[in-house]
């Protein structure tokens, strides 16, 4: 018989994380913790919870609660469950904020988009399907916790805002555990907690056209940070770049930026409001935030001209 002699050693502190693909995107996870094994629980519970979060509110799973949804609200209410009816009740806020720019029945027209096939709805699909984009044909139902559509066709999907959820939940997930120091990201979506042990975060946004390139550095703290880019999902044909973010009140993908970042304390709001600067363009954009005073925004321009919220500083 062998006998196995486990010395344990002396627990180490030191940064511990890991990245996977998930939500059609990458999620990753870094955290300092006094205990590498518990650290690397940790960071495999926070994958757990963006996989279930992924599992309830994904239009590309038959059978999530959103797809369910998307099938059914239009001939009866179908029950959301507390934690989706919530999200679709702080988007439905999110449109009115802004206007209708967010709005997360942009997929009547968003769903005849394949990337990756470099497919896209011809003019009179667009025409006709971005008539039934309007938050006000979800009715969202308190007394029951029930969703319904108004309208034949209407579809929701939440692309704009769940990523920001997944990094908040991710974090409640480190601040359970005691941890101080640590990041959650999900795409162009992140949510930092604490510092980087006694210096800040350096989050970079990156060169809207040059993927190797970072146009500005942000150091921060404790902070959420967003950004909306027409670099993350496009094809060009000819001279137009079609992209994932969709102008509610035409049906075609937003032009007048390349890039939108907002950053405040909850992640929630800088993905819905990143998306929303984007769709707003530079002005109207600058000016929503302007009234938010939790949040700021940096806006790349089609020239590339770099634009800051009125509570930043541009660099020297
Ligand atoms: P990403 O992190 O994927 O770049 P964004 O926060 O920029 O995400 O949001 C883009 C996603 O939001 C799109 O892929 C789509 O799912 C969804 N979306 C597109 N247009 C709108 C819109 N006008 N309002 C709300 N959501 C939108
Ligand atoms: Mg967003």
């Amino acid at each position: 018989m062998v006998a196995f002699f486990v010395i344990s050693m002396p627990a180490r502190a030191e940064w511990v994380g890991d990245a996977r693909p998930l939500m059609g995107t990458e999620v990753s996870v870094l955290l300092w913790h006094e205990d590498e094994t518990v650290g690397k629980e940790i960071v495999d519970e926070v994958f757990a919870e963006a996989s279930r979060i992924d599992r309830l509110m994904s239009t590309y799973k038959e059978d999530s609660r959103i797809s369910e949804i998307n099938r059914q609200a239009a001939t009866e209410p179908v029950v959301a469950g507390d934690e989706l009816f919530r999200l679709l009740q702080r988007s439905h806020d999110i449109s009115v904020l802004t206007r209708g720019a967010f709005d997360i029945t942009y997929d009547s027209v968003g769903q005849h988009y394949d990337f990756r096939n470099r497919q896209r709805p011809d003019d009179a699909t667009v025409a006709a399907e971005r008539e039934l984009i309007d938050f006000r044909f979800v009715e969202l139902d308190q007394a029951s916790g029930t969703v319904a559509f108004r309208e034949q066709g209407v579809r929701i999907n939440l692309g704009g805002i769940a990523k920001g959820y997944v990094v908040e939940r991710g974090v409640n997930v480190l601040r359970k555990h005691g941890v101080q120091n640590g990041i959650v990201t999900a795409g162009g979506d992140s949510r930092l907690l604490g510092d980087r042990r006694g210096q800040p975060w350096m989050v970079g946004i990156r060169d809207p056209r040059n993927e190797a390139e970072v146009a500005i550095s942000v150091p921060l703290e404790d902070e959420a940070i967003s950004t909306s880019g027409d670099y993350e999902r496009y094809f060009v044909e000819g001279d137009t770049r079609y992209h994932h973010i969709i102008q509610p009140s035409t049906g075609e993908p937003a032009g007048g930026v390349h890039s939108a970042t907002v950053f405040g304390p909850d992640a929630v709001i800088t993905d819905a409001l990143s998306t929303s600067v984007f769709v707003l363009g530079v002005d109207q954009g600058l000016r929503l935030i302007a009234t938010l005073p939790d949040y700021e925004s940096i806006v790349i321009d089609a020239q590339g001209r770099i634009f800051y919220s009125d509570g930043l500083q541009s660099p020297e």
